[in-house]
């Protein structure tokens, strides 16, 4: 469904991408695995449409997607991303942020998708508060559930698991488990987390200073890493 083609970025003279090939398969959860500062946010900024790539191309759909700059084409808002820090209307509850995202749907069928939305992201015990209110993780899950009513078909996330606590990571990775069941999503996902990766990816690529050295399945990546820094990268998940 979404392809990059020889994506390039620099900021200023420092590259950060080079060269990034990517396919992403129907269904697919594929996960970006790189440390801090390798371009995990800019690339995915880029896959959604935040920011322009100085060369190469995002394809969705078989259709090129054009420059943030350029106009809008049909079937854009079906790549939903979700940022690193993530936005929410500060002074809505949590319902009424999920609730946002189902705005053009009936008052039905809204109040039943939200009540499933905030029992999948487990927060029903906070649908009442404002946003600006919710910890880092509440929020983080809100982010999830307004991105999950909108149904795209391919689903962003920028660190999923960072702010989250052991209950937590348990309540969104059965959220994950769900929408990988009904097979209607494709996800790319980036993490720092070794674990993570692996535990959640169809695929893995790796990302080190800006260039992808390895991409695989969990089992490959893990049992036959390319290089020893992918061995470490890996390896360390005791
Ligand atoms: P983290 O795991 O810490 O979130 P990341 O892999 O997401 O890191 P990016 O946010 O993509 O990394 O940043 C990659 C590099 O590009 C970093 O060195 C960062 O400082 C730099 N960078 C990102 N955005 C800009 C910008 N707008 N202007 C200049 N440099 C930038
Ligand atoms: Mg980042």
């Amino acid at each position: 469904t979404l392809r990059a083609q020889s994506l390039t970025k620099s900021f200023g003279a420092k590259p950060v991408l080079s060269d990034i090939d990517l396919q992403l398969n129907a269904g697919e959860w594929l996960g970006i695995l790189g440390e801090s500062g390798s371009g995990k946010s800019t690339l995915l900024r880029i896959l959604g449409r935040f920011q322009d790539a100085d060369q190469g191309q995002v394809v969705f759909k078989e259709q090129e997607l054009k420059p943030v700059s350029g106009e809008l084409i049909p079937g854009h808002e079906s790549i939903k991303l979700i940022h690193q820090e993530f936005e929410l209307f500060p002074n809505q509850t949590v319902e009424e942020n999920i609730a946002y995202s189902l705005r053009f749907y009936d008052a039905g069928y809204r109040k039943e998708k939200v009540n499933e939305l905030l029992s999948v992201t487990g927060l029903e015990y906070v649908k009442n508060q404002k946003a600006k209110l919710l910890s880092g993780g509440e929020k983080q899950r809100t982010a999830i559930a307004k991105a999950l009513a909108e149904q795209p078909d391919v689903l962003l996330l920028d660190e999923p698991f960072a702010h989250l606590d052991n209950h937590n990571r348990r309540v969104l990775a059965s959220a994950i488990e769900t929408m990988r069941r009904q097979q209607k999503m494709s996800c790319v996902f980036v993490t720092h987390e070794a674990a993570d990766a692996l535990a959640w990816s169809d695929r893995i690529a790796v990302l080190r200073e800006g260039k992808i050295i390895q991409i695989g399945t969990p089992q490959e990546v893990y049992n036959q890493p390319i290089d020893s820094y992918v061995a470490e990268l890996t390896g360390d998940i005791n």
